[in-house]
C-alpha cells in the first residue's frame, strides 16, 4: 500500500478551547517503506498513528491510502477496511487472558467473513512458528513473559496480511533485549509481508532500527 499524508491536522476540544495536536503534518510512504516516527511523550505520535490507523479523522488536511481516501467511506466500509488493511500493535499487548495464545491470534478473524478459517488457522501456526511461540499455541498469555506476549500480538496483527502495519510504542513495556528482539522482528516480518510500517515510539533504540526515521516536531514531521 502506498499512503500520503498532507498537511494533516489534528485538535482536540479542551476546557478553555482547542489543543493542536498536529498542525500540518505532511508523509509519504512508498509499498514496502519502513518508517519510525520518534518525538517526546506528549508529541502528537499516538494521535498521527491513530489518523493513519483511520481510527481517528484528522481535523485538517488529507490521508490517502493505495489511492483513495478512507474517511470518505461509509463507516461499515470504513470499518471494514480497518480490519483486512490494517494491523495494530500497541504498547500493552490487550490479549484476551482466557483465550489460548492461537485463539488470540485468530481473534482478528473473527470479525472477517472472507477468510477461510482452516486457512487462517494454518497461517496463525505458521506465524507463531515465525516469531518463536510455535511451542507455545496452547498457552495462556499469564504463562508467557513480557517479550513473548508481545511476540503474541505481532502475530494478531499480521493473520489477515495487512498491507499497512502500525505500531504505538511496541517496545515500551519491554526491557532493553527483549525490546531489541521485537523490533527486530517486526521488521524482518515486514521485510517477508512487503507491508508498509509505521513505528512510533520516544525509543532512540527502537527508531535506530529503521531505514527511515522522522521527528515529530511542534506537531509536524521533520526528517530526523
Ligand atoms: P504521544 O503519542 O507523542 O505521547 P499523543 O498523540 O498521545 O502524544 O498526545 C498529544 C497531545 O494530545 C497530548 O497533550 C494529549 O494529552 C492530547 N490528547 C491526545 N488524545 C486526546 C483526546 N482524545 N482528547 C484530548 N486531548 C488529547
Ligand atoms: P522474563 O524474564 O521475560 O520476565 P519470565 O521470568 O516471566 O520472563 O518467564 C521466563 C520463561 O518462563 C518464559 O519462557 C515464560 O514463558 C515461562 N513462564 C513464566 N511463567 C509461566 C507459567 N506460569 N507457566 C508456564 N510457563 C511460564
Amino acid at each position: 500500500m502506498s499512503l500520503v499524508v498532507e498537511n494533516v491536522s489534528k485538535e482536540y476540544p479542551t476546557r478553555g478551547g482547542t489543543l493542536s495536536v498536529l498542525r500540518g503534518a505532511s508523509l509519504t510512504l512508498a509499498p514496502g517503506e519502513a518508517l519510525a516516527v520518534m518525538g517526546p511523550s506528549g508529541s502528537g505520535k499516538s494521535t498521527l498513528l491513530h489518523v493513519l490507523g483511520t481510527l481517528d479523522r484528522p481535523t485538517g488536511g488529507a490521508v490517502t491510502l493505495d489511492g483513495t481516501d478512507p474517511f470518505a467511506l461509509p463507516e461499515p466500509a470504513l470499518a471494514a477496511f480497518r480490519n483486512s488493511r490494517i494491523g495494530f500493535v500497541f504498547q500493552d499487548h490487550h490479549l484476551l487472558p482466557q483465550c489460548s495464545v492461537l485463539e488470540n491470534v485468530l481473534v482478528p478473524t473473527l470479525v472477517n467473513r472472507t477468510t477461510r478459517p482452516a486457512e487462517t488457522e494454518a497461517y496463525a501456526r505458521q506465524l507463531l512458528d515465525r516469531v518463536g511461540l510455535g511451542g507455545r499455541l496452547d498457552h495462556r498469555p499469564a504463562e508467557l513473559s513480557g517479550g513473548e506476549r508481545q511476540r503474541v500480538a505481532v502475530a494478531r496483527a499480521l493473520v489477515l496480511k495487512p498491507a499497512l502495519l502500525l505500531a504505538d510504542e511496541p517496545t515500551g513495556n519491554l526491557d532493553r533485549t527483549n525490546a531489541r528482539s521485537v523490533g527486530e522482528l517486526l521488521l524482518q516480518l515486514h521485510q517477508q509481508e512487503r507491508n508498509v510500517l509505521v513505528v512510533v515510539t520516544h525509543s532512540a533504540d527502537l527508531a535506530n532500527l529503521f531505514p527511515r526515521r522522522l521527528e515529530m516536531n511542534d506537531g509536524t514531521l521533520q526528517p530526523a
